[in-house]
């Protein structure tokens, strides 16, 4: 038996779809169904008490026809195989939505990292490099964070590849702190993508120019996407973390908010000392009436259980895969515009391509030169996407899909 929505099995069922679409090579099609490598390794850490425990590692190596293999990690105690390889399909689609020279991959280690101490999340993190380095590389495969990784494990990560390496260009992982080679604007450039492509779909969605949003998941990408919306004239009314969700329909004080979970580590208690506010679950969130829904968290979180009861007018998806195949065909039936995570999301990995290009240059680009990169990158995706899905009078999310793999396709066929 294998779990409910697994995730790489929505991947390949919307793989399916789109293939039906499109004529597309078989054998194409057929080479996207599983990836060139999956990797898995024990590793083996020293612990505060003086034992050493064993974690499950990952890296999935899904394809590089564009170009060496990009992709995330994440520590989270459900972290398995499956997600991993659905999460690098997705950013193997996502750099060719995008048009960056890069390939997908994906890693991850089976962990609640709430769990140890600094030193053993060093040492661990450190081990998953020891343990990959042979495949890693800048012009291989290329590292970023995700759910709970920092800047500050990339620092760590980027050190030890060096040292087994000697490689010392630091362009083997994205999304480090400045002081360590990071690129300005990396820390916002998921939430920010996700608004520029809001931005250049608004009208054609039928959204307001000034909207209501509710986010689910309020780390890196949702509580930065909330301020980016924020700043520009929309209002947040509810947002959510892992333990709770609150909600103001008047919209809510985002600084208030950071400050309180910087403070507590959550929000469960936020709304006794802001009784303007009430407490909600993740699942109220979802379901709350507004103009766009943000699922900011993890995948499968809108199903065939759940779609009928979104009253959201359109949903970004910031997170990956957070709407499950059937669910998508609910929601395109109710009307509901779902803007797909790769391209919704893609600023992030859209950033980190250009931190690689300024670390492998040995240059520092200003936070202007970033935003004016990454907007037209964003803009033209949205519109070719938007243009395809009309064209092919099908969902964004299909639209997206086609534009990707056509890209693949060609390359794949210039390269021959
Ligand atoms: P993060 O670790 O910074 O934040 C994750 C957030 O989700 C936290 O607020 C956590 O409390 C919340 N959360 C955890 N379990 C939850 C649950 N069951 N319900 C609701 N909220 C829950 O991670 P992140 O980097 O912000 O990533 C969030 C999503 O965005 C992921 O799907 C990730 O793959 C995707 N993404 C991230 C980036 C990036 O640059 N970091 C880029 C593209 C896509």
């Amino acid at each position: 038996m294998h779990p409910p929505h697994n995730p790489f099995e929505n991947a390949m069922a919307q793989l399916d779809l789109a293939a039906k679409l499109r004529n597309f090579d078989d054998s194409f099609i057929d080479s996207l169904r599983e990836p060139n490598r999956d990797i898995r390794v024990s590793i083996k850490v020293k612990m505060d008490n003086g034992g050493t425990e064993i974690f499950e590692g990952y890296r999935v190596e899904y394809n590089n026809s564009l170009g060496p293999y990009k992709g995330g990690i994440r520590y989270h105690p459900k972290t398995e195989i499956n997600e991993v390889k659905a999460l690098a399909f997705w950013m193997t689609l996502k750099c060719a939505v995008v048009g960056i020279p890069m390939g997908g991959g994906k890693g991850g280690i089976t962990v609640e990292p709430k769990n140890l101490s600094k030193s053993e999340l060093e040492r661990l993190s450190r081990g998953w490099v020891e343990s990959l380095s042979d495949v890693l590389g800048p012009y291989k495969d290329i590292p970023a964070p995700d759910i709970n990784t920092t800047p500050e494990i990339m620092a760590w990560m980027a050190d030890e590849f060096a040292k087994i390496s000697g490689d010392k260009t630091l362009a083997t992982f994205t999304g480090k702190p400045m002081a360590k080679g990071g690129s300005e604007g990396r820390n916002e450039a998921t939430g920010l993508g996700g608004f520029y492509v809001l931005e250049t779909l608004r009208k054609e969605i039928g959204l307001p120019e000034k909207c209501e949003v509710a986010i689910q998941g309020f780390g890196n990408v949702g509580s930065n996407a909330a301020k980016i919306f924020i700043d520009h004239g929309h209002k947040v009314t509810a947002v959510s973390d892992s333990q709770s969700g609150i909600y103001n329909p008047n919209g809510l004080d985002i600084k208030k908010v950071l400050e309180f979970k910087k403070n507590t580590g959550t929000l469960l208690n936020f709304s006794k000392e802001n009784p303007e506010c009430k407490n909600i679950t993740n699942e109220e969130l979802l379901e709350l009436p507004c103009d766009i829904l943000i699922p900011a968290a993890f995948e499968n979180v809108i199903t065939g259980s759940n779609a009928d009861k979104i009253q959201a007018r359109a949903i970004l998806e910031l997170a990956n895969g957070p709407v499950t195949p059937e669910a998508d065909e609910i929601l395109f039936k109710k009307n509901i515009p779902v803007i797909p995570d790769i391209l919704a999301n893609a600023g992030g990995v859209t950033v980190s391509y250009f931190e690689w290009e300024q670390n492998l240059k040995g240059e520092h680009w200003t936070p202007e030169q970033i935003f004016e990169k990454l907007r037209p990158i964003m803009e033209t995706a949205s519109s070719e996407i938007f243009n395809k899905a009309k064209d092919v009078n099908t969902s964004l999310r299909m639209g997206a899909f086609i534009v990707a793999l056509e890209r693949i396709q060609r390359k794949k066929l210039s390269s021959i």
